[in-house]
């Protein structure tokens, strides 16, 4: 089995979107970003890069490839997957956290979770979606950034 942890931070601004673990999200704030700034699905796809060695997002799709301009960051985690199990591992399970002071996430968890588990090719029970606020403190508690952190299990059944 591997671990691997991944972290992400993106700034909001008013007039973009946010797309969160690939759902959109109502909010009056969006991500800055050159693709779709979904900024968990960044944090998961460096979680399954970094449990298989195998380097970070941004060595895999540079920021400034004009071919990732706007890109479903889905494509980012899909890639990731698509080495994992090439290497012959599959999710044990996910955990990943949402910090963000706006908007409340509670009402789009169960579909991130939903679609976490479809892109992370494992059942709904082999992930948890967890949201805080930042305590109106800092960059993130004054609306100016949103992180993501995530960690996953891979699990090789031949090596079991
Ligand atoms: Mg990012």
């Amino acid at each position: 089995m591997k671990i691997g942890q991944g972290w992400d931070l993106h700034r909001l601004s008013s007039g973009l979107r946010l797309v969160i673990g690939g759902i959109e999200i109502e909010s009056a704030l969006g991500s800055v970003a050159h693709s779709d700034g979904d900024v968990l699905l960044h944090a998961v796809t460096d979680a399954v890069l970094g449990a298989l060695g195998e380097g970070d997002i941004g060595e895999l799709f540079p920021d400034t490839d004009p071919a990732n301009l706007g890109r479903n960051s889905a494509d980012f985690l899909l890639e990731a997957m698509h080495r994992a199990r090439h290497q012959g591992y599959r999710t044990g399970n996910l955990d990943v956290t949402v910090i963000t002071q706006v908007p409340r996430l509670s009402p789009y968890k169960s579909a991130i979770r939903e679609n976490l588990a479809r892109l992370c090719h494992c059942p709904q029970s082999a992930v948890n979606v967890k949201a805080k606020t930042h305590e109106k403190v800092d960059a993130i508690g004054h609306c100016e950034a949103i992180a993501a952190q995530a960690v996953i299990l891979l699990l090789n059944d031949s090596t079991r």
